[in-house]
C-alpha cells in the first residue's frame, strides 16, 4: 500500500467540516493562530483547536499463548480481523473502554494488565487519531462474538488471519518481538 500524501494545512483545519462558530453561530474562517492554520471566529475570537479522537484496544492472550481477534461485522474492513477495540467515551477511562469492547465484542470478561502500544495516526475517515494499546487476561465469561464481531477466537501468532489495520499489525508486531526476546 503506498502512503498517501500529508494532508495540507487547509485540509487539516476544514477536516473537522466545522462551519460556524458552536459558541455565536458566525461562519468561521481559516486563519494563522497559535503557529498554523486553524478555524478561528471572526464575530467572538474563538479559535478552533481540533481534539483527538481516541479509541483503545484489547490485546488479551490465553495459557497457550494464542493472541483474541474479532472479524468486522461492517466497513472499513469488513471480513477482516482486529484486536477487540473502539472509541473512549469522553468520560471514560480508556482502560475500561478496552475491558468494555472486549466484553462486547466476545463475551469475554478481561482485566488489564498492561500498556502496550500507542498508535498516532488516522488510517480512515472514521478511524482514531489515537489507539492505546493495552495487555489483558480472561478473567470469566464465555467466548462468543457480538456487536461489531461475527467471530472471535485465538489465533498463534505465527498463523494470524488477515489483519484490518496498520494499527493491527504494528501492535502484534510489537508484542511478538517482546515475547522472542523474553524467550531468548
Ligand atoms: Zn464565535
Amino acid at each position: 500500500m503506498t502512503p498517501s500524501p500529508a494532508p495540507s494545512e487547509h485540509e487539516v483545519s476544514q477536516a473537522l467540516a466545522l462551519n460556524f462558530c458552536p459558541r455565536c453561530g458566525q461562519a468561521l474562517a481559516d486563519r494563522w493562530a497559535y503557529g498554523r492554520l486553524r478555524r478561528v471566529c471572526p464575530g467572538c475570537g474563538l479559535v478552533v483547536f481540533r481534539e483527538h479522537k481516541v479509541a483503545a484496544a484489547l490485546l488479551v492472550t490465553n495459557e497457550a499463548g494464542h493472541v483474541l481477534l474479532v472479524r468486522r461485522a461492517w466497513n472499513p474492513m469488513q471480513g477482516y480481523w482486529s484486536l477487540p477495540a473502539g472509541f473512549a467515551e469522553i468520560d471514560e477511562d480508556p482502560a475500561e473502554t478496552a475491558r468494555r469492547e472486549c466484553r462486547e465484542e466476545t463475551g469475554l470478561e478481561t482485566e488489564v494488565t498492561g500498556l502496550l502500544d500507542v498508535v498516532a495516526g488516522r488510517e480512515h475517515p472514521r478511524g482514531a487519531d489515537l489507539v492505546i494499546v493495552y495487555t489483558g487476561r480472561v478473567t470469566g465469561g464465555v467466548l462468543a462474538a457480538a456487536d461489531d464481531a461475527t467471530e472471535a477466537a485465538f489465533f498463534p501468532p505465527e498463523a494470524l488471519p488477515p489483519l484490518a489495520f496498520k494499527a493491527t499489525r504494528q501492535t502484534l508486531e510489537h508484542w511478538y518481538r517482546i515475547n522472542i526476546s523474553r524467550e531468548q
